[in-house]
């Protein structure tokens, strides 16, 4: 055993960088301990091959107007941007940058769909057109998990097997409720609300897009959505599918353009709903902005979210868990669990095999198969993440990265873990959105649960333990609007989502989500 444990931190001690105050750069073959069987100075003897999926599949077009009315036009500001690769820095396309007139268009083309059309149209036809976009998404699976990536960042492998299979889920089970509104409602007169104004943030562009437009088109109501600015081509992909559905024209509609084009959208009179995901800032702006008005508002913001582990957890599985936590999608993720809470007694075992763990993750490539991390998604948010590691460091936390070698090319930031964070920390207190993990320790349930709940925040909390009665103690004690017990990062159309406190207010998913677009007394 001490052998054991003496091996693995000699191998650490070579593979990693472990300093307080600054990391150094350690690439890839690095020389190896004498008990691997290389001498002295040896690198490591094999490579992963490359696996990248081809982007072929993706046909790009040079420029990306608006949608607007069921047709690709040209912003009437005259002004278009470009959206780039995080991970090569290279143009994608360029896109229309919409102004105050195009909003302005928009708004009054959905509001006569609505009008005209969709308002009206029954359940089961709302939902035929439902049932059509969740399929055309599915056989078009990987042209959009091959954009996603290209776009966004975020390794294939998760946009083909989380962000594009759960964005067609939305669909497929909001399309299921268009029809049966008053039995979901029973006794009350479901109406929907109109048009509503719905703004979508970079991480996972395309899925909170369908967790925006499903539950609205399926409630009755016709959407004008704005794409971060830094993502905006899934949405427009997205166009095209509308298009093949032949959904009918100004149903939804889509505008590209900065932050103040979506202040316009969610300030013009003639919206009535507000649905926004994003940081906790533009959530606050907006919610002052709409004061007042009779427009409906759901906010889903931002998180520094709890994993919690006991001594009692499964190791193998908690390590995992803590791992998909926060390095999943780069820790750009609102329910990241960016805090990890360890038991004391347990602490040195946990983080030994984390940092074991960590040192075998892959950072590089998003189109590559083998990649668990990929870019980060724009180079505003790679400053934001280093400020904060300098920060950690400077505060005198212990830091810990593996010393994967980083592309010569685009925005990476090495799997952060830090130890030894005292609980009013920068890192312990700020959404760092990003792939850094605090650790604080704590000696008993009670201490967990004071730690955990001591942050402005309250989206998301994760518990580990083999006892389920001290989850089901946990699960009622942790203010936190959705708490894992021995798994993390779960989603599905059918549970509702959102947060407490700081993390917003509303809930998307589930019935919950259609009750954000309904006025439940039919406007009486
Ligand atoms: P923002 O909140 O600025 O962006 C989210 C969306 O809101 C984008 O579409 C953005 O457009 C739009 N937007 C920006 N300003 C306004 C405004 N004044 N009125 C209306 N819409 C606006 O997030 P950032 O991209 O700046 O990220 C900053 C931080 O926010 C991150 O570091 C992270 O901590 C947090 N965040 C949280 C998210 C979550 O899911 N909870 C998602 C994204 C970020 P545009 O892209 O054109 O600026």
């Amino acid at each position: 055993m001490a052998r054991r444990k003496r091996e693995a931190e000699e191998v650490r001690a070579q593979r990693a960088v472990i300093v307080r105050g600054r990391s150094d750069e350690v690439g890839r073959g690095t020389a190896m301990p004498s008990s691997w069987g290389l001498g002295e100075g040896q690198q490591i003897p094999w490579e992963y091959a490359p696996a990248p999926e081809s982007r072929d599949i993706v046909q790009l077009k040079s420029r990306y107007g608006l949608f607007v009315g069921g047709k690709e036009i040209a912003p009437r500001s005259g002004q278009w941007f470009t959206t780039v690769d995080p991970s090569t820095e290279e143009p994608l396309a360029e896109v229309a940058r919409a102004g105050v007139e195009d909003v302005e268009h928009a708004v009054g083309v959905a509001r006569r769909a609505f009008r005209r059309e969709w308002g009206d149209l029954p359940g089961r036809e709302r939902a035929k057109y439902l049932f059509r976009i969740a399929r055309i998404l599915q056989e078009r699976s990987r042209e959009f998990a091959v954009l996603e990536s290209l776009d966004g960042g975020k390794p294939i492998r998760e946009s083909r097997d989380v962000d594009v299979p759960l964005a067609a889920a939305h669909f497929w089970y909001y399309a299921g409720w268009a029809d049966k509104l008053e039995y979901a409602f029973p006794g009350r007169d479901p109406r929907p609300l109109g048009v509503a104004a719905q703004i979508i943030p970079w991480n996972f562009p395309l899925l909170m897009l369908a967790w925006k437009i499903a539950p609205a088109l399926a409630a009755g109501n016709t959407v004008v959505l704005k794409p971060a600015s830094s993502t905006p081509l899934s949405a427009l992909f997205f166009a095209d599918v509308c298009r093949q559905a032949d959904l009918p024209p100004g149903v939804v509609n889509i505008v590209t353009g900065p932050g103040e084009i979506g202040m316009a959208l969610v300030k013009h009179p003639d919206i009535d709903k507000v649905a926004f995901t994003g940081s906790t800032v533009v959530g606050k702006e907006i919610g002052r902005a709409i004061a007042g008005s009779d427009k409906a508002l759901t906010l889903e913001l931002g998180g520094k979210a709890a994993n919690i582990i006991f001594d009692d957890a499964p190791i193998e599985q908690a390590i995992e868990g803590v791992v998909n936590g926060i390095f999943f999608n780069q820790g750009e993720v609102c329910c990241a669990g960016s805090r990890l809470l360890v038991q004391e007694s347990f602490a040195d075992t946990f983080i030994d095999r984390l940092k074991d763990r960590l040192s075998t993750l892959r950072v590089g490539d998003p189109l590559d198969k083998n990649t668990d991390v990929g870019a980060i998604n724009n180079a505003a948010q790679l400053a934001r993440i280093e400020e904060m590691i300098e920060a950690g460091q400077a505060e005198g936390a212990d830091m810990y990265q593996p010393a994967c070698e980083l592309p010569a090319r685009g925005w990476f930031v090495r799997p952060t873990l830090f130890t030894n964070v005292s609980q009013s920390s920068r890192i312990a207190q700020e959404e760092i959105f990003g792939p850094v993990l605090s650790v604080i320790t704590f000696r008993t349930p009670a201490e967990a649960i004071e730690k955990a709940n001591n942050t402005p925040y309250g989206l998301s909390a994760g518990v580990w333990t083999e006892k389920g009665s001290r989850i089901l103690s946990m699960v009622s004690q942790l203010r936190a609007g959705v708490v894992w017990a021995n798994t993390f990062n779960r989603f599905d159309p059918t549970s509702p989502f959102g947060g407490y406190k700081e993390s917003g207010f509303g809930r998307e998913g589930g019935l919950h989500g259609l009750l954000a677009y309904l006025d439940l007394d039919g406007g009486h």
